[in-house]
């Protein structure tokens, strides 16, 4: 089989488990976006997703993404193409991760949201962009799932989640979409995306618009949509085992 017939093949096999998870928990599939996760994959497989119907890539690394969207952009507009950061975000990196993003699923700081808002502002500034960047929060749930911290993953601990909506909804520039989530290696992704939806529950209390819960990846998105994600993060089922980094 050629790589388009592959992919095909495994965007069929997603959205079947996608349509039986949201019937299980009697959910429209038409709530749930799949972002197809393209990370160390080539720009021509994202060709190939955006021509069988995919309007979602994650990227989790601003050079490599700032490449790839310098070639996309020539051919797929927005409407085509939307590009979700889902990577941790160095402050130094904002102005270009703003340049590309339409949503960041990893704002975990203060010093993050300011920078961002400031960088979006420049780029509206200068008509480089038009609309709001969409944020959301990564909560990291280690402390609620008293597991052993893996470090580098990014991530606000729960506590911080609330003062960081009200920080990212006081700016001009970036909209507050919801939380984003990884569940914890070793962790029941059931007992993770429970505590998640909880938070998201709490978050919507304040912020009714604030609906985005990106949570769910390859291997977890059936529990992920059982607990109300919004927004599914898949790579490896789709794309296959990642090349190695360049
Ligand atoms: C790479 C990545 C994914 C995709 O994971 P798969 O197991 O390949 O589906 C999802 N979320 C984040 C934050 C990632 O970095």
């Amino acid at each position: 089989m050629n790589r388009r017939d592959d992919i095909a093949a495994n965007l069929t096999t997603i959205e079947e488990r996608v349509r039986a998870a949201c019937s299980n928990a009697g959910r429209n599939r038409a709530d749930v976006t799949l972002v197809v996760v393209t990370k160390y994959h080539p720009v021509s497989d994202i060709d190939l997703l955006v021509s069988l119907g995919v309007a979602d890539v994650g990227e989790n690394r601003e050079q490599e993404a700032t490449t790839k969207m310098a070639d996309l952009r020539a051919r797929w507009t927005v409407e085509d193409l939307r590009l979700h950061f889902i990577g941790q975000v160095q402050t130094n990196k904002v102005r270009r991760v703003a340049a590309i993003a339409d949503a960041v699923h990893s704002v975990d700081r203060p010093r993050l949201v300011t920078a961002l808002d400031q960088a979006v502002g420049h780029a509206r500034a200068e008509r480089r962009r038009t609309s709001e960047l969409s944020v959301a929060i990564q909560v990291d749930l280690q402390p609620v799932l008293a597991v052993s911290s893996t470090p580098g993953r990014g991530g606000a601990h729960p506590d911080e989640v609330m003062s960081l909506a009200d920080q990212v909804a006081s700016t001009g520039h970036l909209r507050l979409a919801g939380l984003m989530c990884v569940a914890p290696l070793g962790v029941e992704p059931d007992r993770a995306f429970e505590h998640a939806a909880a938070l998201s529950a709490r978050l919507q209390a304040s912020y009714p618009e604030a609906r985005w819960l990106s949570a769910g990846m390859s291997h977890d998105l059936e529990a992920a949509i059982q607990h109300g994600a919004t927004h599914l993060r898949v790579g490896t089922a789709i794309l296959g085992p990642r090349p190695a980094a360049q």
